[in-house]
């Protein structure tokens, strides 16, 4: 257990307002996004932003990653109304381009891979110009799923990493490191023109040659885009911070990530995958 949160790890109280004007659109709209569902600490900015990640598939996940905030229930039945909602709320909001993610459906034979494509056509047809980002799951290695989305081709695909492999045990046991990056790489394999994005929470117990190693793995399958954020413990259930990275370590970070090859690195202890995601795509395309 390490000692209070360091005043760099400080964020204003949001604006209720904001807060609770998104909240009822996406009440009306029986949507989730992931910004409440994973507690992110920048919601105030983001909502007020009119900003926000989807999330699809429902709101309770099949796995058990020990960091995560999300619902760990039974999952829900399919919302078949739900790509049209997202889409709905895309519009609403105005958005330019949109972040959408999902529970990990394990139970679900494509692991909600059609769903996500239904939400993509559905966003693309109600939203012309607009371009879309995919947080997705693993898809347990299921090649045909993940087949499924690339065709749909999103500008961007994202897929975590987490943290560095020797902590994937304790930290996502359900997930694989070796698996995780095949996705990406079979993203490039399949289609180079989509821009494919992973993130990395630090402050878990990482060492930092472990960190430089994976971001050479991510560069040798061509990954285009790292994120880099703080882990801050959701409840005292989730596994504990074993350390706080300063502003000046994740720059650090950032510079080295930049130098080994990727196109852009988002590095600071309030990055999230999907914080400020579109400056990204200005930057690469
Ligand atoms: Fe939502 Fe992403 Fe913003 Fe967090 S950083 S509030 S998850 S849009
Ligand atoms: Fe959370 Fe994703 Fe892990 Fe599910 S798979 S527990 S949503 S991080």
């Amino acid at each position: 257990m390490i000692n209070d949160k360091p005043s760099w790890l400080t964020k204003r109280v949001p604006n209720q307002e904001s807060l609770h004007r998104m909240d009822h659109m996406l009440k009306s709209l029986s949507l989730h996004t992931v910004c409440e569902g994973a507690d992110c600490p920048n919601i105030g900015e983001c909502f007020e932003n009119k900003t926000a990640t989807f999330m699809i598939l429902g709101k309770t996940c099949t796995r058990n990653c020990r960091f995560c905030a999300v619902s760990k229930e039974a999952p829900e039945i399919l919302d078949e109304k739900e790509p049209q909602n997202v889409a709905a709320a895309v519009k609403k909001l105005g958005l330019k381009h949109v972040v959408i993610t999902s529970v990990t459906r394990d139970d679900l034979q494509d692991g909600g891979a059609e769903h996500f494509v239904n939400t993509i056509n559905e966003i693309r047809s109600y939203n012309k110009g607009i371009t879309i980002e995919v947080l997705i799951p693993d898809f347990n290695g299921n090649h045909k799923a993940l087949t499924k989305i690339i065709k749909a081709k999103p500008e961007i695909i994202n897929h975590n990493l987490e943290t560095v492999p020797s902590l994937y045990h304790k930290v996502r046991p359900e997930a694989n490191y070796e698996r995780s990056l095949n996705l990406l790489q079979t993203v490039k394999n399949i289609d180079g023109q989509i821009i494919s994005k992973t993130g990395l929470m630090l402050g878990l117990g990482e060492r930092e040659e472990e960190i430089l190693k994976a971001m050479e793995d991510l560069v040798e399958i061509n990954c285009d885009i790292l994120t880099l954020g703080q882990y801050l413990q959701p409840t005292k259930k989730h596994i504990e911070v074993v350390e706080y990275i300063t502003p000046e370590k994740f720059n650090y970070y950032k510079k080295a990530a930049m130098e080994k090859g990727f196109k852009y690195v988002a590095s600071g202890p309030f990055v999230r995958s999907s914080y400020n995601a579109i400056e990204a795509l200005k930057v690469i395309k």
